[in-house]
């Protein structure tokens, strides 16, 4: 069971079950929203509970819903509509997370200031 909440503690959220190694998205819309990379791991919508009155999600496209504190403006969640999963960011853990970073996704968007260079898989 992992703990999790924004900077204000306004939102908080659970996950239980099995974590998958997180990812870091360095598209540009993860950029934007969360100032620089956003690490993120995904579990099924049922080993997720979220609790708190000021979360809000941005419709970030037809398919996807960005979830974030409208206190303190956290990045806390990503959903695809449809998909019955939610990934939720591995920074707002409280706590050691027990897991470690598998991969690196959607490099291309990739901003111009940075290098990748820790040797995990990018694509
Ligand atoms: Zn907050
Ligand atoms: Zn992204």
């Amino acid at each position: 069971m992992l703990n999790g909440s924004c900077l204000c503690g306004g939102v908080t959220f659970t996950v239980s079950g099995p974590v998958p190694g997180p990812s870091v998205c360095h598209c540009s819309q993860c950029r934007k929203q969360s100032g620089h990379l956003w690490s993120s791991s995904h579990v099924p919508d049922a080993d997720l509970t979220i609790t708190g009155d000021s979360l809000r999600w941005y419709k970030s496209s037809d398919l996807a819903a960005r979830g974030f504190c409208g206190t303190c403006g956290s990045f806390l969640f990503w959903r695809k509509a449809g998909e019955g999963h939610t990934s939720f960011a591995m920074g707002a853990i409280d706590g050691p997370s027990g897991v470690t970073l598998a991969k690196h996704i959607f490099t291309a968007d990739k901003g111009d200031y940075y290098t990748i260079d820790d040797g995990l898989p990018q694509s």
